[in-house]
């Protein structure tokens, strides 16, 4: 089946929401047809990793075609992590305390976490004491950190550059230009791209994309957020990704079948399935 793609970011419970759990069955059986593609599920609330966990198995019960994957066998990783809102800013002891008990209830990334200087709920230092605690989480459970980064550079940079190289480090939808690719390709990250690259006005992520070697790479879809063009502003899935791999594909002059090789060996060195080289 075409348009199955690995996706390094998305949130299926919000993908379940805007387009019915019917259509989350349908992704996950067209994934566990195509073994090797695999969707990191990645939460943003403190505590939801056992929900979320629930949605997929209540929609594999529903979809034969994905019924008979065992859990190892299961085309999706999880990643739990808080977002930098202002419940979680406020409430920051209990949220950690929540996603300790994810993290014991077993997670294959931390994230997403980060800063957020666009949407400023609670004040920059809230958001990096509640960041800086969760990366100390990942160096302390040897867990790769997936980081949210936006109008939060220099800050994001100067708290992840020291750890960037003990734990595998992405920066998620990255949406900052060369310069700063630059430095956190310096740093040890993986950068992740989403389905904006195809916009018009992305050209700083274009110029980004040209510079990051093959084994950093790493391309998502925020589902349900950053549909790729031509559908830019509907709700996006998973299997959205596939222009996505088109687009960047053409931007790097390669065939999508190379590609789709690369990142999806990324994703998984990323989250410790193939060994961690450096
Ligand atoms: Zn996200």
């Amino acid at each position: 089946m075409s348009g199955v793609f690995t996706d390094s970011h998305a949130h299926l419970e919000m993908v379940a929401q805007s387009l019915g759990p019917l259509a989350l069955g349908e992704i996950v059986a067209a994934y566990a047809a195509r073994p090797g593609e695999l969707i990191l599920d990645v939460g943003v609330d403190p505590g939801d990793l056992g929900r979320r966990r629930s949605l997929i198995e209540e929609s594999i019960a529903r979809e034969p075609g994905a019924g008979t994957k065992s859990a190892a066998g299961l085309p999706i990783r999880w990643a739990a992590g808080i977002w930098p809102g202002r419940e979680a800013l406020d409430n920051s002891k209990a949220s950690l305390q929540a996603l300790e008990r994810d993290i014991g209830a077993g997670i294959d990334a931390l994230g997403e976490c980060g800063l957020d200087y666009y949407h400023m709920d609670a004040g920059a230092q809230a958001q990096r004491d509640l960041f800086g605690a969760q990366i100390e989480l990942a160096v302390h459970y040897r867990l790769p950190l997936i980081v949210h980064s936006r109008e939060a550079f220099e800050d994001t940079f100067e708290l992840i550059q020291p750890r960037a190289r003990q734990i595998p480090v992405v920066i998620h939808c990255f949406g900052y230009g060369p310069e700063e690719a630059r430095s956190f390709l310096q740093a040890g990250c993986y950068l992740s791209f989403a389905g904006n690259i195809t916009y018009k006005k992305s050209q700083p992520l274009r110029d980004a994309l040209a510079l990051v070697p093959e084994e950093r790479l790493l391309l998502e879809t925020d589902a349900p957020y950053m549909n790729p063009l031509p559908d830019r502003g509907r709700p996006s899935s998973p299997l959205d990704i596939e222009r996505t791999y088109q687009a960047v594909a053409a931007l790097r002059g390669i065939d999508v079948a190379t590609l789709a090789a690369t990142v999806s060996s990324n994703l998984r060195r990323m989250l410790g399935m193939e060994p961690y080289a450096r």
